[in-house]
């Protein structure tokens, strides 16, 4: 019986091992680290056999082929050793996609990723499509064909899942933009990272849709190199020549893959750059096969995605807006331009080194006052302080959202776009997002009722 090893035991990697299990392998689950309680108990409940803490080398370097989750670096002693062994390693979505005739949906880039694929989901289980959502959001891909298969998945592809994928076929590749990331896990170099992200092309035949953004300065000049041979569509931020998807006169206007047109006021997403997600979503869905007018209203009705730009509610007259995702001042930058109101923004956390020169034209144009939220605001005194804004100082959401009340008048918005990891104050992100929606929420059930709205 062939032996399949897994290397990382959560959520690609557990799911790999059920499928692989009944598929007729022989598995075994190793993780150098801790396994969650939920994960044992699956592995368990299946009869698999896992160890934790350690990689035991007698029960690894015997694979036949090894899945290795993507967190787990390529330099890593275990897989160097593998390596030489010359046992192959793929990924679970590589795995996963030999035991199913689904359609693809693989969406990658270096932001926008999960917005994009949520928003794809979106449009296609409304339209009553029979759909998976998968990769780096959702279920485990694996475990969906295993366990309750679907006619469509969505997936969200990083670039290290990228890397361990050979035959998968996406049927709709979405390749959003490339900039600069994880480049420690390429050697530091660009160019080794635009190789990954562009294998979402490989295996790509005649009748599926490869679509990118035209303005990226990485993807054209790519594609130049590789022999492609699905139907190219790009979507620009303006009109042109040979784009297929764009903005003008307030009206999205799509060419290919089908013909579509929806104005530009119905879109749920704000902001320039989720104009772009929009676009690649609304090409994607219809290159599936989506009905335009299901499209147009997917795009229309998408509640948006969890700590990005996400409405919380209106309390006393003040639109509230949680965007924990924006760790960075260029997320903070996409965040104000959206903004339509004048804004108390709130600020701080773990710096990574920020320039917030940045912003600084910005938060000069749209922001009415500043709400420091960090251990240590130091940076963002010596910074902002001077630009004559009011400014508060705080060390905890509570003191924070106090603040923001107060300083906001009816008609503001009060926008988390910190630009700044949370580790200082928090366990991370998302835990920093939903403090803000709950002490938010807290307030909207003491205010005034007929100054309250839930959105
Ligand atoms: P990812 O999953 O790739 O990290 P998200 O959808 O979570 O992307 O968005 C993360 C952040 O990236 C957003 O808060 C926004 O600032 C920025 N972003 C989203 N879409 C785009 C885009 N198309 N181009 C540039 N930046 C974007």
């Amino acid at each position: 019986m062939a032996r399949i090893v897994i290397l990382g035991a959560a959520e690609s990697g557990v799911g790999a091992a059920i499928l692989a299990q009944k598929e007729g392998f022989d598995v075994f689950v190793s993780d150098k680290g801790s396994i969650q309680n939920k994960y044992k108990a699956l592995l368990d409940s299946h009869g698999l056999p896992w160890e934790e803490h350690q990689h035991t080398e007698g029960l690894i370097l015997n694979a036949n082929e090894v899945i290795k989750s993507p967190g787990i670096p390529e330099d890593a002693p275990m897989v160097l050793k593998i390596k030489e062994r010359r046992i192959p390693i793929v990924s679970e979505i590589e795995f996963a996609s030999r035991y199913t005739d689904a359609r693809m949906i693989g969406i990658t880039g270096s932001n926008g990723k999960t917005t994009t694929t949520s928003l794809i989901y979106h449009i296609l289980r409304s339209a009553g499509f029979d759909v998976g959502l998968a990769g780096n959001i959702g279920r485990s891909l694996a475990l969906q064909v295993a366990e309750k298969p679907h006619d469509w998945y969505v997936i969200e592809l990083s670039s290290f899942q990228l890397d361990g994928m050979y035959t998968f076929r996406a049927n709709v590749a979405v390749l959003l933009n490339i900039t600069p990331d994880h480049l420690d896990r390429y050697d530091n170099c660009m160019q080794h990272y635009v190789d990954a992200k562009m294998r979402i092309l490989r295996n790509q035949q005649p009748d599926d849709c490869f679509i990118y953004w035209a303005q990226d300065d990485h993807v054209g000049r790519e594609l130049a190199k590789y022999d492609v041979e699905s139907r190219v569509c790009a979507f620009s931020d303006t009109e042109g020549p040979g784009f297929d998807a764009f903005p003008t006169d307030g009206t999205l206007h799509i060419t290919a893959p089908v013909l579509f047109e929806m104005p530009l006021a119905e879109l749920s997403l704000p902001g320039r750059h989720n104009l772009r997600n929009s676009m690649a979503a609304a090409m994607a869905a219809l290159a599936a096969g989506v009905a335009p007018a299901d499209v147009r209203r997917g795009l229309s009705d998408f509640p948006g995605v969890e700590h990005r730009l996400e409405k919380v509610c209106d309390v006393d007259g003040v639109h509230y807006v949680n965007d924990s995702k924006a760790t960075n001042v260029d997320a903070c930058r996409w965040a104000l331009e959206s903004m339509t109101t004048p804004v108390v923004l709130i600020l701080g956390g773990t710096d990574k080194g920020n320039d917030y020169n940045d912003i600084k034209a910005l938060v000069a144009e749209k922001c009415r006052a500043l709400v420091y939220l960090g251990a240590d605001n130091g940076k963002l005194h010596r910074f902002f302080d001077e630009m004559g804004l009011p400014v508060a100082d705080t060390h905890s959401m509570a003191d924070c959202v106090e603040a923001c009340a107060r300083l906001a008048c009816p008609g503001d918005t009060v926008l988390l776009s910190p630009c700044c990891a949370s580790f200082d104050l928090f366990k991370n992100m998302a835990d920093r997002g939903r403090q803000f929606k709950a002490l938010v929420r807290a307030r909207l059930e003491t205010s005034a009722p007929n100054t309250a709205t839930q959105s």
